[in-house]
This record gives C-alpha cells, sequence and structure tokens, in this order.
C-alpha cells in the first residue's frame, strides 16, 4: 500500500506511521527525519538542510524530489511505503505521481490548539525518533528514552518562532495539496486530536483494516 500523511506539524503523522508499519509491512519514509540524520551527520545535504529548518522553512523543492525518488527505488519501498512529510507543496506532488502513484492520501485534521500545546511540549528519541511529550507523555527517565535508552531531547524547530512559522508556511503551502488529492478521489480524512491508540484504531476503521 502506498500512502501519504499529510498534515500540519505536530497532527501526528510521524506517531501513527511508527505504530502502522509494521500492520502494512511498508517502511515509513520521513523527509524530515532523512535531513535531521544528515544535519547530525553533517553531510553537505545537512550543511545546507540545518538554517532552513531551525528556520521552519521549506527545504527547496528539487533537493526533495531528488531525496524522495532514491529513497523510493530501494528495496523495501517496493511494497509500498508511508509517505510522512512528502510532498509538501504542489511541485512535489507534481514530481512525485511522475515516478510513483499512491493509493490514499490520509488527511489529519487537528485544531490549531492542540498543535501548539504537541509541538510546544514534544520530546524526541534521537535515536528510534519516538515522540514524548514534557506534561502528557514524560520518558521514566528524564532525558533517555523508555524504549531504547537513546538521549530525548528537543528539536531545534520545536521552538516558538520556529513553530508559528512552520504552520504559516503549512497553511501556505501544503494545505492546498488537500484539495488537489481531493480531486483525484483519494483522500481518507482522519480526526487526530485524540490520543495515538484511539487514532490508530481510526484509521484502521477508515482503511478497513
Ligand atoms: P518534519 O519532521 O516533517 O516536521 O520536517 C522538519 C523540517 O524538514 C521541515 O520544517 C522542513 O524544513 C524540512 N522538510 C521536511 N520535509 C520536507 C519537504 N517535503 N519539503 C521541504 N522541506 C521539508
Amino acid at each position: 500500500m502506498k500512502l501519504i500523511f499529510l498534515g500540519p506539524p505536530g497532527a501526528g503523522k510521524g506517531s501513527l506511521a511508527v505504530r502502522v508499519v509494521d500492520l502494512l509491512g511498508v517502511p515509513q519514509i520521513s523527509t524530515g527525519e532523512i535531513l535531521r540524520s544528515a544535519v547530525a551527520a553533517q553531510t553537505p545535504l545537512g550543511i545546507k538542510a540545518k538554517a532552513i529548518m531551525d528556520a521552519g522553512e521549506l527545504v527547496d523543492d528539487g533537493t526533495i524530489i531528488e531525496l524522495v525518488k532514491e529513497r523510493l527505488e530501494q528495496p523495501d519501498a517496493q511494497k509500498g511505503y508511508i509517505l510522512d512529510g512528502f510532498p509538501r507543496t504542489i511541485p512535489q506532488a507534481k514530481a512525485l505521481a511522475e515516478f510513483s502513484a499512491v493509493d490514499k492520501v490520509v488527511n489529519f485534521d487537528v485544531p490549531d490548539n492542540i498543535l501548539l500545546e504537541r509541538l510546544g511540549g514534544r520530546r524526541v528519541c534521537r535515536m528510534c525518533n519516538f515522540n514524548f511529550h514534557a506534561v502528557s507523555l514524560k520518558p521514566k527517565v528524564e532525558g533517555v528514552c523508555d524504549h531504547c535508552g537513546g538521549e530525548v531531547y528537543i528539536r531545534d524547530d520545536d521552538m516558538p518562532e520556529a513553530i508559528q512559522k512552520r504552520l504559516e508556511v503549512y497553511r501556505a503551502k501544503t494545505e492546498p495539496l488537500i484539495s488537489f488529492y481531493r480531486e483525484q478521489g483519494v483522500v481518507v480524512d482522519i480526526t487526530a486530536q485524540n490520543t495515538v491508540d484511539e487514532v490508530v484504531e481510526l484509521f484502521k476503521k477508515v482503511m478497513g483494516l
């Protein structure tokens, strides 16, 4: 199954993806995670992307399209994939259509106040990318991941000014993708304001799993 998870930052795309990859037997492909690994490894891509990401802006379409195209050529993506964070612009969506046909686009609907609360308190494991929250889902030992023992940190783009910018960029550049894909009849809507367990159940229901 070839899926796109579409929604604003903080909608819970990554959290749902990690919970359903085994069920679907396809990999989660998060462009944000690929970029964060490149930043950590200080590759040319990472060096170029860091300032853009920290400011809450988008990396240029050409770079991201090439990165996803190469990733989708890997053996594990042949059965399908969950694209988490791509496409984010109309040119990205049009480019994707030229090299892969998606089955469904899952559109995450979450009110702004919940997005702000989630992003402001988000804590992420540097190793397994599990998402914790400073108030509602603290790791058992502060700064240490319950699942893999990795370091739990605050993403540089989860700072207040960057959060505001990312939401603005989402509205301007990514939200138009909802109509783009609705016209193709592939959108499934999901209300993602509740707990991850509830969202997993809702996802299974709307996907008929
Ligand atoms: P995410 O983890 O999906 O929130 O992505 C973190 C940051 O990586 C974004 O704010 C962008 O700066 C960059 N990024 C991730 N995916 C894309 C994309 N498809 N197009 C452009 N920039 C992206």
